[in-house]
């Protein structure tokens, strides 16, 4: 998918709603339209790159970027505390639907260990 049909490309341009919940220079945090968690947020890179291994291999320095606004993230929510997930799905056999890096920030809720 190139980036003008991405669309947390538009979500960052303001072209498709969302419900954000924190902007950086180079990140926005938005709540995800079907939440599986009390808390369930999508942090994502201004800069549009596929996946987390394409912007780590790039040396863009954006994955430890998300990753720390996904911590702020989750002590506005309430839910640094007890403890939340990050997930980075990567790759459409692990469950990734929109190819432009994102992470969720699930909490609020007791998280079962494996996943599905
Ligand atoms: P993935 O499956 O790629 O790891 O995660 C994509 C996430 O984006 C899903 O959890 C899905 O619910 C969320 N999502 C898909 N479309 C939209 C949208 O238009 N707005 C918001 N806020 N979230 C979306």
């Amino acid at each position: 998918m190139s980036e003008n049909d991405c669309l947390f490309c538009k979500i960052v341009q303001g072209e498709v709603p969302a419900e954000i919940v924190r902007e950086g220079e180079r990140t926005v945090a938005f709540r995800d339209i079907n939440p599986q968690a009390p808390t369930h947020v999508l942090v994502i890179p201004r800069e549009h790159h596929p996946d987390a291994a394409s912007a780590a291999a790039a040396g863009t320095g954006l994955v430890d970027e998300v990753t720390r606004e996904a911590h702020e993230v989750a002590k506005a929510e309430g839910v640094d505390g007890t403890g939340y997930r990050l997930v980075f799905n990567t790759g459409s056999g692990a469950g990734q639907t929109v190819f432009h890096l994102h992470a969720h920030v699930l909490g609020g809720r007791g998280l079962n260990w494996p996943p599905g």
